[in-house]
């Protein structure tokens, strides 16, 4: 009897020890050895790269699973067996294509592009409509018919914005009924057979979007300047699409669940996030015969943060509920990510914050950095996390270079959930990053597992400390991300 009251005080004191040092805990559970042992078996060059569709990322997907089960996370509905399944579509470009309108015709590459669509073999009447904004398009009677258009917006100046306006020009004349959108690019200061090229070159991916499909294509017309179609006019006109393939991949989200302890918090959802793909096999690098992209520090490295946090908050949970996510096919366009946001296993709103890891590379070992420093309130949580493991905290280098808007956190941010980024430190874009960044020589060798230990070890503070926060975070006033957040979270 005495003997086990007394193992009950020790148990009790134990637990009490341990919550009230976290940091002596992290750094017992946290250990080099393993570290080393996780990146060295993801990064390996049996791992071929872990490609989209490809066996290897379905062993590294079993791996972090594996390790969810050992560690006794919890599945959510949805994710059985850890596997969210997440549907990608692998869309080879047409081989043939060509467009007659009026007197002008059109040929694949030399004058037509296919954005979007299936095959396709359609005669009808074309309606021009200028930039054919939303508003306009209202106007008229498009159902049924191909929409001519001039390609973007009337304040797209530049390639990028001609093609972000165009895509939802295409989105606007689906959901009225169009046949197709057809644009006539007016910028000549992007060589067309570079935009053909890019693409049409090379099979492209992304999220199965739905089961109709209409074509989307953009011409250049034999001159810019005077462009022969006249607003509101119609003209008859074919349009042939000829060799273009979808294929649906099955892709899968690895998710596990640590519950929260504090009988009200655990409603609220952090979401940690790193993408565990990378961009495989391609032509030997020059000077040696290796043609693998290993990707250890792109992103072996943020799956290896999961694998840390699933160890430690396993043992010590938060008081809110923690969601381990390894997305998929990041380098594909932050597809895994972008699925889960459109089909999030608790309702979105619950979703508090998103912790994302994404490696990329590091030239600074004094610090982390966060690329969303001073963007939302978790900053002075950040500080206090780092500061037991003697790193300093920098950043983003290059806020020109759009690195936030680059990674999965976005897919989080532009739904409004408060998104930042924790990485190894990044000071600078220089010759160290690059040397290794989409290269062959991004080799678990190069990694200095000393460095990362530490940087696990702030990491799985950061968000220990985070995930108990009596307050939940949100975006700085004026952050672009702010009225998206208010919107979610009903907030004034
Ligand atoms: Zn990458």
């Amino acid at each position: 009897m005495r003997k086990a009251l007394f193992l009950m005080g020790m148990i009790f004191s134990l637990a009490g020890w341990g919550q009230k040092n976290p940091v002596a805990e992290i750094n017992r559970i946290i250990n080099q050895q393993e570290t080393e042992a996780h990146l060295t078996f993801l990064a390996a060059d049996e791992m071929r790269g872990r490609d989209t569709g490809s066996p290897e990322l379905k062993i590294a997907g079993n791996y972090i699973a594996n390790y969810f089960r050992q560690y006794g996370l919890k599945t959510v509905p949805g994710a059985e067996q850890y596997f969210q399944p997440v549907d990608l579509e692998r869309f080879t470009p047409a081989k043939d294509a060509s467009a007659s309108i009026g007197d002008e015709s059109f040929i694949v590459k030399e004058s037509l592009i296919v954005l979007d669509g299936s095959e396709i073999s359609w005669q009808g009447e074309f309606v021009y409509v200028g930039y054919g904004s939303a508003e306009e398009l209202d106007k008229l009677n498009i159902a049924g018919k191909m929409v001519l258009a001039l390609a973007g917006s009337k304040d797209a100046d530049n390639v990028n914005k001609v093609f972000s306006a165009s895509t939802t020009k295409y989105a606007d004349v689906k959901a009225r009924g169009g046949a197709g959108l057809v644009e006539v690019l007016t910028l000549s200061q992007f060589p067309f057979p570079a935009l053909a090229n890019f693409f049409m070159g090379a099979p492209r991916w992304g999220i199965k979007s739905g089961d109709s499909t209409i074509p989307h294509v953009w011409l250049k017309p034999a001159d810019v300047k005077n462009i022969s179609f006249k607003e509101g006019n119609q003209y008859a006109g074919k349009l042939e699409i000829k060799g273009l393939k979808r294929e649906l991949i099955d892709g899968r989200n690895v998710v596990g669940l640590i519950e929260g302890t504090d009988a009200k918090l655990k409603n609220e959802y952090v979401i940690v996030t790193a993408h565990y793909d990378h961009i495989g096999v391609g032509k030997p690098s020059s000077g040696s015969q290796d043609s693998i992209f290993n990707g250890a520090r792109d992103n072996a490295l943020g799956t290896v943060a999961l694998l840390q946090t699933a160890k430690y908050l396993s043992q010590y949970p938060t008081k809110r509920s923690v969601l381990l996510v390894a997305v998929t096919s990041e380098e594909k366009g932050l597809l895994g990510s972008r699925w889960y946001a459109e089909h999030p296993l608790v309702p979105l709103e619950k979703h508090v914050l998103n912790i994302n890891c994404d490696g990329v590379g590091y030239n600074d070992k004094t610090i982390i950095t966060s690329i969303s420093l001073g963007r939302t309130t978790t900053d002075d949580v950040l500080k206090k996390a780092i500061k037991p493991f003697g790193l300093g905290l920098g950043g983003d280098p290059d806020p020109k270079e759009g690195f936030y808007d680059r990674s999965d956190q976005v897919s989080f941010a532009s739904k409004g959930i408060p998104a930042i980024k924790l990485q190894p430190g990044l000071a600078k874009m220089d010759d160290e990053i690059r040397k290794y960044y989409h290269r062959q020589a991004d080799e678990v060798s190069t990694l200095d597992f000393e460095y990362l230990t530490k940087f696990y070890r702030t990491f799985v503070h950061a968000v220990t400390l985070l995930s108990n926060e009596p307050a939940s975070p949100f975006w700085i006033k004026g952050d672009k991300y702010e009225v998206a957040g208010k919107k979610l979270y009903n907030r004034n």
